[in-house]
């Protein structure tokens, strides 16, 4: 790719059937394909965020609208004008901390403002769920739905912040997390025989020797593997029953998370010393 000045093959018209590589067809020069290649990047982050702050049922027309026109903007034919993209790339930095401030509001007001904690990285005796990905909510059914059916809910590495929040912590079947960096999922869930639920990026293709019990929803989905609407994570906890029970293991380590800014205030003269 390094050799190309730019690649763009979102069109019929594309050069060669193949990609447009030094300059577009239709007159698109390589500065303003990078442009749009960058802006699309930046849209990526802003539909997760606005995409989890909606299942919570916060919601910002003005970000959703921002959203629909710069990726329409995108498209063959609408916009060439590399000086409107230059503020859109602008545009895009600022509307991302907007949808962040979006999707901690939502957080903070319905599962209280995080708070520095402790969190186990072992099992605990029992049957169990693993959630992975990035979705509070999801967790939050999980832990909800099996909380008086005998079984213990892990996060999945990048889900550790969920421990800091005091309206998931007040389950007591949130017991740890496993795992460390996402792209060792594979390993890991191969080892540890309960049901997985992958409620967000990162997932990745799974293994045939937990296939049949990896479940998704929402947003992802996987070949071959049970997908689950609605919230409704009823068939996912018989599941996690007739598996294996996990033994009494301590971690590795213990790990920190909850670091929020009022509990940073809340000991700033301690920072200062
Ligand atoms: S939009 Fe333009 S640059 Fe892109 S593939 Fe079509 S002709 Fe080529």
């Amino acid at each position: 790719m390094s050799e190309f000045k730019m690649f763009c093959y979102q069109c019929s018209q594309t050069s060669q059937g193949k990609g447009c590589i030094n300059y577009g067809v239709c007159g698109k020069n390589p500065t303003l394909s990078r442009l749009q290649d960058n802006l699309i990047f930046g849209l990526k982050g802003i539909s997760a965020y606005l995409y989890h702050a909606g299942e919570l049922g916060y919601r910002d027309k003005n970000l959703e609208k921002f959203l629909i026109e710069t990726l329409y903007t995108t498209l063959t034919n609408v916009n060439f004008d590399n000086e409107r993209f230059i503020k859109l790339a602008l545009d895009v930095g600022r509307i991302n901390i907007e949808t962040m401030k979006l999707l901690k509001k939502a957080h903070n007001e319905t599962y209280g403002e995080p708070e520095p904690v402790e969190v186990f990285t072992g099992t605990k005796k029992g049957k169990g769920i693993i959630v992975t990905g990035h979705s509070i909510k999801v967790l939050e059914e999980i832990l909800k739905q099996s909380k008086d059916k005998g079984i213990n809910v892990y996060t999945h590495s990048e889900l550790l912040p969920a421990h800091g929040y005091p309206g998931l912590r007040k389950y007591e079947n949130l017991i740890g997390n496993l795992g460390k960096a996402w792209y060792d999922q594979r390993k890991l869930f191969s080892e540890i025989p309960v049901c997985i639920v992958g409620s967000s990026n990162c997932v990745l293709i799974p293994k045939e020797e937990y296939k049949d019990r990896f479940f998704t929803t929402g947003i992802v989905g996987l070949p071959e593997v049970k997908h689950i609407t609605g919230y409704d994570f009823s068939e996912v906890i018989e599941r996690a029953k007739i598996l294996p029970t996990l033994p009494e293991k301590n971690g590795n380590t213990i790990l920190t998370t909850g670091f929020s800014l009022s509990s940073i205030l809340a000991s700033k003269e301690k920072i200062k010393e």
